[in-house]
Protein backbone atom coordinates (compact mmCIF):
# COMPACT_ATOMS: atom_id res chain seq x y z
CA UNK A 1 0.00 0.00 0.00
CA UNK A 2 1.28 3.37 -0.81
CA UNK A 3 0.58 6.25 1.71
CA UNK A 4 0.19 8.65 -1.26
CA UNK A 5 -3.54 6.61 -2.01
CA UNK A 6 -4.32 7.43 1.75
CA UNK A 7 -4.13 11.39 1.64
CA UNK A 8 -5.09 13.84 -0.82
CA UNK A 9 -1.78 14.60 -3.16
CA UNK A 10 -2.53 18.38 -3.81
CA UNK A 11 -2.31 20.69 -1.73
CA UNK A 12 -3.47 22.84 -3.61
CA UNK A 13 -6.21 22.81 -6.37
CA UNK A 14 -4.69 26.37 -7.75
CA UNK A 15 -2.44 26.36 -10.74
CA UNK A 16 1.14 27.26 -9.39
CA UNK A 17 2.19 29.80 -10.28
CA UNK A 18 -1.00 31.53 -9.95
CA UNK A 19 -1.20 34.72 -11.74
CA UNK A 20 0.11 37.27 -9.31
CA UNK A 21 3.51 35.22 -9.01
CA UNK A 22 3.50 34.98 -12.73
CA UNK A 23 3.35 38.50 -13.00
CA UNK A 24 6.00 38.88 -10.36
CA UNK A 25 8.44 36.66 -12.26
CA UNK A 26 8.09 39.14 -15.20
CA UNK A 27 9.02 42.07 -13.52
CA UNK A 28 11.74 40.63 -11.50
CA UNK A 29 12.94 39.65 -15.32
CA UNK A 30 12.83 42.90 -15.98
CA UNK A 31 14.45 44.51 -12.36
CA UNK A 32 16.92 41.36 -10.86
CA UNK A 33 19.75 40.79 -12.71
CA UNK A 34 19.65 37.13 -14.19
CA UNK A 35 22.22 35.32 -11.93
CA UNK A 36 20.02 35.39 -9.20
CA UNK A 37 17.86 31.92 -10.05
CA UNK A 38 15.05 30.23 -7.57
CA UNK A 39 13.97 27.70 -7.12
CA UNK A 40 9.96 28.10 -7.74
CA UNK A 41 8.47 30.42 -9.71
CA UNK A 42 6.13 31.14 -7.20
CA UNK A 43 6.39 34.83 -4.66
CA UNK A 44 6.06 34.29 -0.99
CA UNK A 45 3.80 36.28 1.25
CA UNK A 46 3.67 35.01 4.62
CA UNK A 47 5.38 31.96 5.84
CA UNK A 48 4.70 30.24 9.69
CA UNK A 49 6.13 26.96 11.13
CA UNK A 50 6.12 24.64 8.41
CA UNK A 51 3.77 26.55 5.65
CA UNK A 52 4.65 28.94 3.38
CA UNK A 53 1.91 30.74 1.89
CA UNK A 54 2.34 32.71 -1.73
CA UNK A 55 0.69 36.04 -3.35
CA UNK A 56 -1.95 34.03 -4.87
CA UNK A 57 -3.01 32.52 -1.47
CA UNK A 58 -1.59 28.98 -1.95
CA UNK A 59 -0.22 26.93 0.42
CA UNK A 60 2.97 25.09 0.33
CA UNK A 61 4.63 22.95 2.60
CA UNK A 62 8.23 23.64 3.54
CA UNK A 63 10.57 21.19 3.40
CA UNK A 64 13.48 23.66 2.50
CA UNK A 65 13.63 26.31 5.69
CA UNK A 66 15.07 28.52 3.25
CA UNK A 67 18.27 27.02 2.73
CA UNK A 68 18.10 25.68 6.74
CA UNK A 69 17.48 28.74 7.89
CA UNK A 70 14.32 28.75 9.71
CA UNK A 71 15.29 26.11 11.77
CA UNK A 72 12.86 26.80 14.66
CA UNK A 73 9.89 27.75 12.07
CA UNK A 74 8.92 30.56 10.27
CA UNK A 75 8.40 33.89 12.31
CA UNK A 76 8.40 31.85 15.37
CA UNK A 77 7.03 34.21 17.96
CA UNK A 78 9.52 34.41 20.20
CA UNK A 79 11.65 35.30 17.04
CA UNK A 80 8.77 37.65 16.53
CA UNK A 81 8.99 39.38 19.73
CA UNK A 82 12.55 39.98 20.08
CA UNK A 83 13.37 41.30 16.80
CA UNK A 84 10.06 43.35 17.45
CA UNK A 85 11.56 44.38 20.98
CA UNK A 86 14.85 45.18 19.72
CA UNK A 87 14.01 47.38 16.72
CA UNK A 88 11.98 49.89 18.71
CA UNK A 89 15.19 50.30 21.28
CA UNK A 90 17.69 50.44 18.72
CA UNK A 91 18.50 49.11 15.17
CA UNK A 92 22.33 49.71 14.94
CA UNK A 93 25.04 51.10 16.77
CA UNK A 94 27.79 49.23 15.58
CA UNK A 95 29.27 47.20 17.66
CA UNK A 96 32.99 48.38 16.98
CA UNK A 97 31.44 51.95 17.86
CA UNK A 98 29.03 51.42 20.76
CA UNK A 99 29.03 48.18 22.14
CA UNK A 100 25.62 46.56 23.49
CA UNK A 101 24.84 43.31 25.44
CA UNK A 102 22.87 41.22 23.14
CA UNK A 103 25.68 40.94 20.76
CA UNK A 104 28.34 39.76 24.50
CA UNK A 105 25.30 36.96 24.95
CA UNK A 106 25.23 35.38 21.53
CA UNK A 107 29.16 34.73 22.26
CA UNK A 108 28.22 33.41 25.54
CA UNK A 109 26.16 31.41 24.84
CA UNK A 110 27.98 30.21 21.40
CA UNK A 111 30.79 29.84 23.84
CA UNK A 112 28.71 27.59 26.22
CA UNK A 113 26.64 25.74 23.22
CA UNK A 114 29.79 24.57 20.65
CA UNK A 115 31.89 21.50 21.37
CA UNK A 116 34.43 21.16 24.47
CA UNK A 117 34.70 23.38 27.69
CA UNK A 118 38.05 24.87 26.58
CA UNK A 119 38.58 28.92 26.92
CA UNK A 120 36.65 30.44 24.00
CA UNK A 121 35.83 33.42 22.51
CA UNK A 122 33.51 34.24 19.17
CA UNK A 123 33.11 37.02 16.93
CA UNK A 124 30.14 37.79 14.63
CA UNK A 125 29.25 38.56 11.32
CA UNK A 126 26.17 38.56 8.71
CA UNK A 127 26.82 35.93 6.29
CA UNK A 128 27.88 32.43 6.38
CA UNK A 129 30.84 33.10 3.94
CA UNK A 130 31.88 36.02 5.93
CA UNK A 131 32.57 33.89 8.58
CA UNK A 132 34.42 31.14 6.80
CA UNK A 133 36.58 33.97 5.89
CA UNK A 134 37.27 35.10 8.62
CA UNK A 135 37.91 31.77 10.41
CA UNK A 136 40.68 31.13 8.17
CA UNK A 137 41.80 35.06 8.61
CA UNK A 138 41.68 33.84 11.87
CA UNK A 139 43.65 30.75 11.33
CA UNK A 140 46.45 32.32 9.10
CA UNK A 141 46.90 34.90 11.99
CA UNK A 142 47.49 32.34 14.97
CA UNK A 143 49.77 29.95 12.95
CA UNK A 144 51.75 32.29 10.96
CA UNK A 145 50.75 29.55 8.25
CA UNK A 146 49.07 29.95 4.66
CA UNK A 147 47.90 27.04 3.33
CA UNK A 148 44.06 26.11 3.69
CA UNK A 149 42.78 22.39 2.72
CA UNK A 150 39.23 22.16 1.52
CA UNK A 151 37.59 18.42 0.40
CA UNK A 152 35.80 17.26 -2.82
CA UNK A 153 31.96 18.63 -2.89
CA UNK A 154 32.27 21.39 -0.75
CA UNK A 155 30.72 24.40 -0.56
CA UNK A 156 31.97 27.33 1.67
CA UNK A 157 30.05 30.57 -0.13
CA UNK A 158 30.44 32.70 -3.05
CA UNK A 159 32.91 35.69 -1.81
CA UNK A 160 36.50 35.48 -3.13
CA UNK A 161 38.49 32.91 -0.96
CA UNK A 162 35.13 31.25 -0.24
CA UNK A 163 34.73 30.21 -4.30
CA UNK A 164 37.88 29.05 -3.69
CA UNK A 165 37.76 26.51 -1.35
CA UNK A 166 34.21 25.96 -2.85
CA UNK A 167 34.25 22.56 -5.20
CA UNK A 168 31.68 22.58 -7.79
CA UNK A 169 32.68 24.98 -10.85
CA UNK A 170 29.34 25.33 -12.05
CA UNK A 171 27.42 27.41 -11.06
CA UNK A 172 29.20 28.99 -8.21
CA UNK A 173 32.71 29.53 -9.56
CA UNK A 174 32.48 29.60 -13.73
CA UNK A 175 33.95 32.66 -14.98
CA UNK A 176 34.70 34.24 -11.82
CA UNK A 177 38.77 33.56 -11.31
CA UNK A 178 41.30 34.13 -10.50
CA UNK A 179 40.46 32.72 -6.94
CA UNK A 180 42.61 33.10 -3.71
CA UNK A 181 45.60 31.27 -4.00
CA UNK A 182 47.05 28.42 -1.61
CA UNK A 183 43.79 26.59 -1.38
CA UNK A 184 44.47 22.65 -1.84
CA UNK A 185 41.88 20.59 -2.13
CA UNK A 186 41.47 16.57 -0.70
CA UNK A 187 39.53 13.92 -1.00
CA UNK A 188 36.43 13.32 1.15
CA UNK A 189 34.91 10.52 2.50
CA UNK A 190 31.82 9.43 0.58
CA UNK A 191 30.01 6.26 1.74
CA UNK A 192 27.92 5.09 -0.96
CA UNK A 193 30.42 6.37 -3.52
CA UNK A 194 33.54 4.89 -1.58
CA UNK A 195 32.47 1.37 -0.98
CA UNK A 196 32.44 -0.57 2.01
CA UNK A 197 36.60 -0.46 1.73
CA UNK A 198 37.07 2.64 2.23
CA UNK A 199 35.92 3.08 6.31
CA UNK A 200 36.23 6.62 8.17
CA UNK A 201 40.13 6.24 9.40
CA UNK A 202 40.70 4.96 5.81
CA UNK A 203 39.60 7.64 3.91
CA UNK A 204 41.53 9.70 6.59
CA UNK A 205 44.44 8.33 5.52
CA UNK A 206 43.42 8.56 1.90
CA UNK A 207 43.39 12.38 2.32
CA UNK A 208 45.91 12.76 4.90
CA UNK A 209 48.42 11.18 2.83
CA UNK A 210 46.99 13.85 -0.01
CA UNK A 211 47.96 16.84 2.28
CA UNK A 212 51.26 15.44 3.09
CA UNK A 213 52.83 15.38 -0.13
CA UNK A 214 51.10 17.73 -1.75
CA UNK A 215 51.03 20.89 0.53
CA UNK A 216 52.68 19.83 3.81
CA UNK A 217 51.83 20.55 7.22
CA UNK A 218 54.66 22.68 7.73
CA UNK A 219 53.26 25.62 5.06
CA UNK A 220 49.15 24.84 6.35
CA UNK A 221 47.20 27.34 8.51
CA UNK A 222 43.71 25.38 8.52
CA UNK A 223 41.40 22.13 7.31
CA UNK A 224 37.79 23.44 6.66
CA UNK A 225 34.94 21.10 5.94
CA UNK A 226 32.06 20.55 6.69
CA UNK A 227 30.85 17.86 8.90
CA UNK A 228 27.94 16.88 7.42
CA UNK A 229 28.47 18.03 3.46
CA UNK A 230 25.84 20.62 2.45
CA UNK A 231 25.42 21.67 -1.53
CA UNK A 232 28.00 19.45 -2.11
CA UNK A 233 25.28 16.35 -1.92
CA UNK A 234 24.08 15.38 1.90
CA UNK A 235 27.42 13.30 2.54
CA UNK A 236 27.91 11.84 5.98
CA UNK A 237 31.25 10.96 6.26
CA UNK A 238 31.88 7.32 7.42
CA UNK A 239 32.44 7.35 11.43
CA UNK A 240 36.24 8.33 12.67
CA UNK A 241 37.24 10.16 9.40
CA UNK A 242 36.18 13.53 11.19
CA UNK A 243 37.85 12.56 14.66
CA UNK A 244 41.01 11.21 12.21
CA UNK A 245 41.17 14.32 10.52
CA UNK A 246 41.02 16.32 13.58
CA UNK A 247 43.73 14.40 15.68
CA UNK A 248 46.01 14.84 12.41
CA UNK A 249 45.34 18.26 12.77
CA UNK A 250 45.98 18.80 16.51
CA UNK A 251 49.36 16.54 16.06
CA UNK A 252 50.50 19.23 13.20
CA UNK A 253 49.48 22.52 14.74
CA UNK A 254 46.86 22.93 11.77
CA UNK A 255 43.59 24.41 12.74
CA UNK A 256 40.79 22.41 12.33
CA UNK A 257 37.68 24.35 10.90
CA UNK A 258 33.94 22.91 11.50
CA UNK A 259 31.81 24.86 8.70
CA UNK A 260 28.64 24.12 10.54
CA UNK A 261 26.95 26.43 8.61
CA UNK A 262 24.22 24.33 7.29
CA UNK A 263 24.66 21.71 9.57
CA UNK A 264 24.64 23.32 13.15
CA UNK A 265 22.33 25.04 15.06
CA UNK A 266 19.89 21.95 16.54
CA UNK A 267 19.31 20.55 12.43
CA UNK A 268 20.59 17.31 12.70
CA UNK A 269 19.63 16.63 16.33
CA UNK A 270 23.08 17.87 18.21
CA UNK A 271 23.47 20.92 18.59
CA UNK A 272 26.40 20.88 16.00
CA UNK A 273 26.97 17.56 13.93
CA UNK A 274 30.20 16.80 15.02
CA UNK A 275 28.51 16.63 18.28
CA UNK A 276 27.67 12.95 17.00
CA UNK A 277 30.71 11.95 16.47
CA UNK A 278 32.38 13.73 19.54
CA UNK A 279 34.62 15.97 17.72
CA UNK A 280 35.84 19.08 18.63
CA UNK A 281 36.93 21.40 16.71
CA UNK A 282 39.18 24.60 16.77
CA UNK A 283 37.16 26.74 15.26
CA UNK A 284 33.44 26.44 14.55
CA UNK A 285 31.53 28.75 11.83
CA UNK A 286 27.63 29.24 12.61
CA UNK A 287 25.03 30.83 10.24
CA UNK A 288 21.95 30.04 8.31
CA UNK A 289 19.77 28.22 11.69
CA UNK A 290 20.82 31.02 14.00
CA UNK A 291 18.83 33.68 14.09
CA UNK A 292 15.45 33.02 12.68
CA UNK A 293 16.22 34.45 8.98
CA UNK A 294 18.14 37.49 10.33
CA UNK A 295 21.59 37.38 8.82
CA UNK A 296 23.77 36.21 11.45
CA UNK A 297 26.95 34.45 11.32
CA UNK A 298 29.57 33.48 13.88
CA UNK A 299 33.19 32.25 14.35
CA UNK A 300 33.52 30.30 18.11
CA UNK A 301 36.73 28.87 18.83
CA UNK A 302 39.65 28.34 20.98
CA UNK A 303 40.71 31.72 22.88
CA UNK A 304 44.15 31.59 21.99
CA UNK A 305 43.76 31.30 18.11
CA UNK A 306 41.05 34.03 18.42
CA UNK A 307 42.51 36.39 20.79
CA UNK A 308 46.16 36.22 18.50
CA UNK A 309 44.44 38.86 16.31
CA UNK A 310 45.38 41.97 16.76
CA UNK A 311 42.55 45.00 17.43
CA UNK A 312 40.66 46.40 14.69
CA UNK A 313 41.29 42.99 12.52
CA UNK A 314 38.23 41.53 12.47
CA UNK A 315 34.93 43.32 12.41
CA UNK A 316 32.50 44.91 10.07
CA UNK A 317 29.91 47.66 10.09
CA UNK A 318 26.77 45.10 10.51
CA UNK A 319 28.57 41.94 12.12
CA UNK A 320 26.43 40.95 14.73
CA UNK A 321 23.71 43.42 14.33
CA UNK A 322 21.39 43.60 17.45
CA UNK A 323 17.83 42.69 15.89
CA UNK A 324 19.85 39.87 14.57
CA UNK A 325 21.39 39.21 17.57
CA UNK A 326 17.98 39.54 19.67
CA UNK A 327 16.64 36.79 16.94
CA UNK A 328 19.18 34.47 17.99
CA UNK A 329 19.02 34.42 21.07
CA UNK A 330 15.17 33.98 21.13
CA UNK A 331 15.98 31.02 18.62
CA UNK A 332 18.54 29.61 21.66
CA UNK A 333 15.93 29.57 24.15
CA UNK A 334 13.56 28.27 21.61
CA UNK A 335 15.60 24.94 20.79
CA UNK A 336 15.92 24.37 24.65
CA UNK A 337 12.47 25.12 25.63
CA UNK A 338 10.33 23.55 22.82
CA UNK A 339 12.24 20.22 23.16
CA UNK A 340 13.78 20.70 19.44
CA UNK A 341 17.07 18.87 19.17
CA UNK A 342 14.72 15.65 20.42
CA UNK A 343 12.55 17.03 17.43
CA UNK A 344 14.78 16.73 14.92
CA UNK A 345 15.79 13.05 15.64
CA UNK A 346 11.99 12.47 15.54
CA UNK A 347 12.00 13.82 12.31
CA UNK A 348 14.67 11.64 11.31
CA UNK A 349 12.80 8.68 12.55
CA UNK A 350 9.18 9.07 10.46
CA UNK A 351 11.42 10.54 7.26
CA UNK A 352 14.17 8.08 7.11
CA UNK A 353 10.72 5.46 7.98
CA UNK A 354 9.11 6.61 4.86
CA UNK A 355 12.08 7.36 2.49
CA UNK A 356 13.16 3.62 3.40
CA UNK A 357 9.73 2.20 2.20
CA UNK A 358 10.09 4.33 -0.72
CA UNK A 359 14.02 2.93 -1.73
CA UNK A 360 12.88 -0.77 -0.76
CA UNK A 361 10.74 -0.64 -3.72
CA UNK A 362 12.77 1.86 -5.55
CA UNK A 363 16.29 0.80 -7.37
CA UNK A 364 16.50 4.29 -8.30
CA UNK A 365 16.94 5.62 -4.97
CA UNK A 366 20.87 4.66 -4.33
CA UNK A 367 21.41 6.07 -0.91
CA UNK A 368 19.40 7.45 1.98
CA UNK A 369 21.33 9.09 4.11
CA UNK A 370 21.69 12.20 6.45
CA UNK A 371 20.94 13.27 10.33
CA UNK A 372 18.00 14.96 12.17
CA UNK A 373 16.04 17.13 9.63
CA UNK A 374 19.07 17.37 7.23
CA UNK A 375 18.35 14.06 5.29
CA UNK A 376 18.26 13.37 1.85
CA UNK A 377 18.08 10.88 -1.31
CA UNK A 378 20.74 10.23 -3.65
CA UNK A 379 19.16 8.89 -7.14
CA UNK A 380 20.77 6.77 -9.77
CA UNK A 381 20.42 4.78 -12.96
CA UNK A 382 18.98 1.11 -11.34
CA UNK A 383 21.50 -1.17 -9.89
CA UNK A 384 24.57 1.85 -10.16
CA UNK A 385 26.06 4.94 -8.80
CA UNK A 386 25.54 6.53 -12.40
CA UNK A 387 24.31 10.06 -11.08
CA UNK A 388 20.27 10.53 -12.36
CA UNK A 389 20.22 14.27 -12.24
CA UNK A 390 17.62 14.40 -15.04
CA UNK A 391 15.12 12.48 -12.93
CA UNK A 392 16.26 14.77 -9.11
CA UNK A 393 15.21 17.82 -11.43
CA UNK A 394 11.74 15.96 -12.47
CA UNK A 395 10.87 14.76 -8.98
CA UNK A 396 11.68 18.17 -7.62
CA UNK A 397 9.71 20.27 -10.54
CA UNK A 398 6.50 18.03 -9.66
CA UNK A 399 6.69 18.51 -6.08
CA UNK A 400 6.81 22.41 -6.39
CA UNK A 401 3.98 22.25 -9.31
CA UNK A 402 2.10 20.62 -6.12
CA UNK A 403 2.84 22.94 -3.68
CA UNK A 404 6.36 21.23 -1.92
CA UNK A 405 8.93 23.35 -1.44
CA UNK A 406 11.76 20.80 -1.98
CA UNK A 407 15.86 21.49 -2.58
CA UNK A 408 18.45 19.43 -4.41
CA UNK A 409 21.99 19.57 -4.32
CA UNK A 410 24.81 17.51 -5.05
CA UNK A 411 27.73 17.43 -6.84
CA UNK A 412 25.92 15.55 -9.75
CA UNK A 413 22.52 17.67 -8.97
CA UNK A 414 21.34 14.17 -8.38
CA UNK A 415 20.43 14.66 -4.47
CA UNK A 416 16.90 15.41 -2.98
CA UNK A 417 17.57 17.14 0.00
CA UNK A 418 15.05 17.51 2.80
CA UNK A 419 15.43 20.47 5.67
CA UNK A 420 11.68 20.90 7.05
CA UNK A 421 11.67 23.40 9.88
CA UNK A 422 11.93 21.60 13.45
CA UNK A 423 8.46 22.68 14.05
CA UNK A 424 6.83 21.37 11.05
CA UNK A 425 3.81 19.11 12.27
CA UNK A 426 4.01 15.12 11.10
CA UNK A 427 1.12 16.21 9.17
CA UNK A 428 2.87 18.45 7.36
CA UNK A 429 5.59 16.42 7.17
CA UNK A 430 4.03 13.43 5.51
CA UNK A 431 1.70 15.28 3.56
CA UNK A 432 5.07 16.35 1.77
CA UNK A 433 6.80 12.82 1.63
CA UNK A 434 3.78 12.12 -0.12
CA UNK A 435 3.77 13.96 -2.76
CA UNK A 436 7.01 13.24 -3.13
CA UNK A 437 6.17 9.71 -3.48
CA UNK A 438 4.16 10.73 -6.31
CA UNK A 439 6.47 12.54 -7.86
CA UNK A 440 9.24 9.33 -8.24
CA UNK A 441 5.91 7.52 -8.99
CA UNK A 442 5.50 9.60 -12.14
CA UNK A 443 8.60 9.70 -13.05
CA UNK A 444 8.98 6.22 -14.51
C1 LIG B 1 25.29 28.34 2.86
C2 LIG B 1 26.63 27.92 3.27
C3 LIG B 1 27.72 28.83 3.33
C4 LIG B 1 27.59 30.25 2.87
O1 LIG B 1 26.67 30.97 3.64
P1 LIG B 1 26.09 32.36 3.08
O2 LIG B 1 25.32 32.91 4.24
O3 LIG B 1 25.24 32.02 1.91
O4 LIG B 1 27.26 33.18 2.71
C5 LIG B 1 28.93 28.37 3.80
N1 LIG B 1 29.09 27.10 4.20
C6 LIG B 1 28.09 26.20 4.16
C7 LIG B 1 28.32 24.81 4.64
C8 LIG B 1 26.82 26.58 3.68
O5 LIG B 1 25.84 25.68 3.62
Amino acid sequence: MSLSTTTPAPLTTAELPGPLSRDLMARKQAAVADGVGTTMPVFAARAHGGLVEDVDGNELIDLGSGIAVTTVGASHPAVVEAVQRQVAEFTHTCFMVTPYEPYVRVAERLNALTPGDHDKRTVLFNSGAEAVENAIKIARHATKRSAVVAFDHAYHGRTNLTMALTAKAMPYKAGFGPFAPDVFRAPMSYPFRDGAGVDGPAAARRAIDVIEKQVGAGDLAAVVIEPIQGEGGFIVPAPGFLAALADWCAANGVVFIADEVQSGIARTGRMFAVDHEGVVPDLVVSAKGIAGGLPLSAVTGRAELMNSVHVGGLGGTYGGNPIACAAALAVFDVIEQDGLLQRALDIEQLVRGRLGELQAADPRIGDVRGRGAMLAIELVQPGTTDPDPALTKAVAAYAHSRGVVALTCGTHGNVLRLLPPLTITDEQLHRGLDVLADALAAAR
